[in-house]
């Protein structure tokens, strides 16, 4: 089918008491494995592009490739820029056909943030194009007072504010996850969470989806997490697959095999990972 729209796929999985996946992705091999994995598991799926994989592929390809292959499968398939703070990069992603974008403004004080967020929307709306933004910073695995320093933690009253000045199709939180490898195994706060979702009416997205106990996100998914994001864990298996080809066939008969081997590798992971969601499409 067409491409499908971020909020369209994010209110069916609201509607299911679930959540999307969505993945990061840089090259054929990721974006294809992702999308007829989903397929395979009769899952919708969102394909992220993070801007500092541009260099190895150029957006408006990227978007091609993503809309192209969801042509092909029965899944909604929704295409997503990740993390931007750069208003004129998102304004351009938009041009280059990426129909939902992510303002990253969580490193700001409120105020600015909003300012920012609510500037992207009001551009974002001229293209019906979503966007979700981001109130309490999501910070890296590698530093545990990122995701365990509760004050850090979004309060459901800035989200709740957040939200309806900005206008934003939906909102990342922080609850303590974090991005990248974690040091310790996190601890999501359901119950923040809770509050937030009863606080604001859009849909709730987690980061920093490589590490968190599966116990944990099935409770998040049925408290108010809508899209989740998963980056690190699917990067990681592209390369220790590649590297396990090699050690098995240290001489191959040809210099794409491992191409193969590898898409296989990614397809069954997702396959696997996006049956944390609950409902087939
Ligand atoms: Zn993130």
């Amino acid at each position: 089918m067409a491409l499908e729209k971020v909020r369209n796929i994010l209110a069916d999985a609201d509607k299911h008491q679930s959540s999307v996946i969505a993945f990061d992705a840089m090259d054929y091999p990721t974006i294809s494995s992702a999308i007829y994995g989903a397929e395979a598991a009769r899952r919708p799926v969102i394909v992220m592009l993070y801007p500092a994989m541009d260099r190895y592929m150029p957006l408006e390809a990227f978007a091609s490739m993503v809309k192209n292959l969801a042509a092909k499968v029965r899944v909604p398939v929704g295409l997503h820029l990740d993390h931007c703070s750069d208003y004129d990069y998102i304004v351009n992603a938009i041009k280059c056909g990426f129909t939902s974008v992510m303002a990253d403004g969580s490193m700001l004080p409120f105020d600015q943030n909003v300012e920012f967020t609510s500037s992207v929307v009001k551009a974002a709306r001229i293209f019906d194009v979503d966007v979700e933004g981001e109130l309490g910073h999501v910070g890296r695995g590698t530093n545990t007072d990122d995701y365990t320093v509760e004050e850090s933690y979004t309060r459901p009253e800035d989200a709740a504010k957040f939200a309806d000045i900005t206008g934003v199709a939906s909102l990342a939180i922080a609850i303590g996850s974090a991005h990248g490898v974690y040091k310790s195994t996190p601890k999501l706060s359901i119950e923040r969470l809770e509050e937030i979702n009863k606080a604001t009416d859009i849909p709730l997205v987690l980061h920093g989806g490589s590490g968190i106990p599966h116990d944990q996100l099935a409770q998040a998914f049925k408290k108010g997490i809508n899209k989740f994001n998963v980056g690190t864990e699917f990067f990681k298996l592209n390369q220790t697959a590649a590297d396990e080809f090699f050690k098995l066939n240290p001489e191959p008969e040809t210099s794409f095999d491992h191409i193969d081997y590898v898409q296989r590798k990614l397809q069954d992971y997702i396959e696997q990972k996006i049956l944390l969601t609950t409902y087939e499409v």
